[in-house]
């Protein structure tokens, strides 16, 4: 019984007369007691029910909170998944495109609209037959790609590759794969790849390995292979060839004077023009640098190749238009047939090369065939290259040195270092026959850089003798000159000997300054501020601009020896070199006459100002130890005799 019940109980007991409880009303009561402990009963269940359902209830919404939760997470997780996707796919260089099996289209990126011009409007009807259709339309072979769809369709579980071309000209990768989930097929992805760029350098890298890119002729290499097959259809068909070896004349001296933009225009235009002259039947090469070779099949006659030869040389000998000036070249050609003088490739280029040679000693500007004796003319210049190595290696080399002497006080202040070769078997080899066999062998920077170190040894020796003051002039070539590392290496020659830098002076050539003004200022500037002076040598002979002398740090000229020698017959040349002085003074430039053989010179040139003068009048260049006698006694020396 509840605590109410028995309330109840109590009140209706001490509220009702004593007997009543007994009377008729009893039934009522009863009932009305009962109905109250009914009542009773229904409130404190309705009250539990009502208390156990709000927990019920609050554990249920803490759980469906935890749920919501949960969900919000998920959604945010998935939201963040589906936009990393998305960029991922955005981010990624190929085109990505997502079929289902219904042929619908799930998903596909920036990459792939742009690929094939499409925007995401056109898209929306996520069919991919239509796509399909639109992308055919672009295929330069639509019924390749078709092929291709079909395959991805028969064989759905196979990854396929291929490559389309499209009609402006990309070609693009095509990868597809099935897309699994569940060990089931989904559909497929396809992933595109705009590769023209790499097809490009491929094709690119392919003509490259085959033509030369200045000219765009075939390259050495690919000569070679079309003459061995030609030789070998010549040998089936007993017919005659010719290979013709070209050499530009004094292509050298134009890219060293107007600079290699130039020379590099000037081998195009010589290339073009070639190619405008030869009949079908000829192939025309760059062999390499200014040669050219050219192969000439089903000859008739060897006069045929003599007639195209002298066609080229002629066509060549017609002047360039460069640099808003007419430029001049002749051409050297060498013939070499088959099978008179060689059955292989390589015989026939190497003995047309040798013809070419000879034109060139013959006085350039002519056609030779290749005769046997050419032969051993080239073995002669192959054993000068390799005595020129040995010299270098066993020091047969020697520095002789010339005065130069001062016209105002009489004395000799420097000497100009030049090169001698001591024979092995005695007597002495001149630099005028192996300086330029030096040059062309690649050898003359091996020899400047002995003599560089010769000359400064010698500077160093003289240290606490009455030469102590003497400077020394070395001559550099145009080759050594552009050297990148020249001045670095006269540097560290200079600190090795511990020769004061003023000591030295480098001789160069207008050439080798002409050839690119910028570098040719830039290492000029360099040697300036070490010290080191330098001196334009043979002024006259070559580009001969007086313009530069304003703008390049130069001290001295040497006006060359064809100009000293007839002095004092020609008028013209008085009033030239009379030029030159008063131009090089003006510009603060000392000048120097080469060449001096005579009394009469030494007094014109000194009447006209001129600072220095050297030459036999002299002395001819001496031994090192022969110096001092000359330097040291009276001013103006008896000429000397010596072995040069
Ligand atoms: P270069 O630099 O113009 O040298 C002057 C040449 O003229 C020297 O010839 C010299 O002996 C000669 N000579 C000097 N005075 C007279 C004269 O009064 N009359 C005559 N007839 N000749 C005179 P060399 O020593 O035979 O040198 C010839 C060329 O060889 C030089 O011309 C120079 O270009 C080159 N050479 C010499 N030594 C070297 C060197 O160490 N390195 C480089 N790269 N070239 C050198
Ligand atoms: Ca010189
Ligand atoms: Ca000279």
């Amino acid at each position: 019984m509840s605590d109410f019940h028995r309330l109840l109980q109590r009140q209706i007991r001490r509220h009702l007369p004593d007997g009543i409880e007994k009377g008729p009303l009893r039934p009522f009561l009863e009932a009305v007691h009962q109905a109250y402990i009914q009542f009773d009963e229904d409130r404190a269940l309705l009250e539990r029910s009502l208390e156990l359902s709000s927990d019920e209830l609050s554990a249920r919404y803490k759980e469906l909170n935890r749920h919501t939760q949960a969900v919000e997470r998920t959604r945010r997780h998935l939201e963040q998944s589906l936009s990393l996707l998305h960029a991922t796919l955005d981010a990624t260089c190929d085109g990505i495109l997502v079929i289902d099996n219904d042929q619908r289209i799930v998903i596909y990126n920036q990459t792939f609209l742009e690929m094939f011009g499409l925007d995401r409007q056109s898209l929306k009807h996520r069919n991919a037959r239509r796509l399909y259709a639109k992308l055919a339309a672009q295929m330069r072979h639509p019924d390749e790609f078709e092929r291709y769809w079909q395959l991805t369709r028969k064989a759905p579980e196979g990854a396929h590759e291929c490559l389309v071309e499209l009609r402006d000209g990309r070609y693009i990768d095509c990868y597809s794969q099935p897309r699994w989930h569940q060990g089931r097929i989904q559909g497929r992805v396809w992933s595109l790849s705009d590769i023209s760029e790499l097809k490009k350098s491929e094709q690119e890298a392919r003509f490259h390995s085959y033509n030369d890119a200045l000219t765009e002729l075939p390259n050495r290499s690919a000569f070679t292979e079309r003459l061995n097959h030609a030789l070998s259809k010549s040998q089936h068909d007993r017919t005659e060839l010719a290979v013709i070896f070209l050499d530009l004349d004094g292509f050298k001296y134009i890219n060293d004077t107007l600079g290699i933009e130039y020379g590099d225009e000037l081998l195009r235009l010589a290339a073009r023009r070639i190619s405008s002259q030869i009949p079908r039947h000829v192939t025309v090469a760059r062999y390499g640098g200014d040669e050219f070779i050219l192969m000439m099949e089903g000859l008739s006659n060897s006069f045929d190749a003599l007639l195209l030869a002298e066609r080229l040389r002629n066509t060549l000998q017609q002047p360039f238009r460069l640099a808003e000036q007419d430029v001049h070249l002749t051409t050297s050609i060498g013939i070499a047939l088959y099978p008179t003088d060689g059955k292989s490739a390589e015989t026939l280029m190497r003995k047309a090369d040798m013809a070419m040679y000879d034109a060139k000693s013959k006085g350039r500007n002519n056609c030779q065939f290749y005769a046997d004796e050419l032969e051993k003319l080239s073995a002669h210049r192959m054993q000068i290259r390799h005595n020129i190595r040995r010299a270098l290696k066993e020091n047969e080399f020697e520095l002789f040195y010339q005065p130069k002497v001062d016209l105002e006080s009489g004395q000799a202040t420097s000497v100009e270092a030049l090169i001698r070769w001591r024979k092995p078997g005695g007597g002495w080899i001149s630099p005028a026959e192996f300086i330029p066999a030096a040059e062309e062998y690649g050898l003359i920077v091996d020899i400047g850089e002995w003599v560089l170190e010769e000359a400064c040894r010698q500077i160093h020796a003289w240290e606490g003798t009455p030469l102590e003051n003497l400077s020394v002039a070395v001559n550099i070539s145009a080759q050594h000159f552009r050297k990148a590392h020249l001045v670095e290496h006269i540097r560290e020659r200079l600190e090795r000997y511990m020769v004061p830098a003023h000591q030295l002076e480098i001789e160069i050539t207008e050439s080798a300054i002409m050839s690119d003004l910028d570098t040719t200022t830039q290492i000029l500037n360099q040697l300036r501020e070490m010290g080191v002076t330098t001196a334009i040598d043979d002024f006259g002979t070559g580009y001969s601009s007086l313009n530069y002398l304003k703008c390049l740090p130069i001290d001295t000229l040497k006006i060359d020896k064809s100009f000293i020698d007839d002095l004092l017959t020609d008028s013209r040349n008085l009033t030239l070199v009379e030029a030159i002085i008063n131009i090089a003074h003006t510009f603060g430039i000392k000048v120097v006459a080469e060449g001096v053989e005579t009394l009469d010179t030494v007094c014109m040139l000194s009447s006209y100002s001129c600072d220095v003068a050297q030459g036999y009048y002299y002395s001819r260049p001496v031994p090192a130890g022969e110096l001092p006698a000359l330097v040291t006694g009276q001013p103006c020396p008896v000429p000397n005799t010596s072995p040069i």
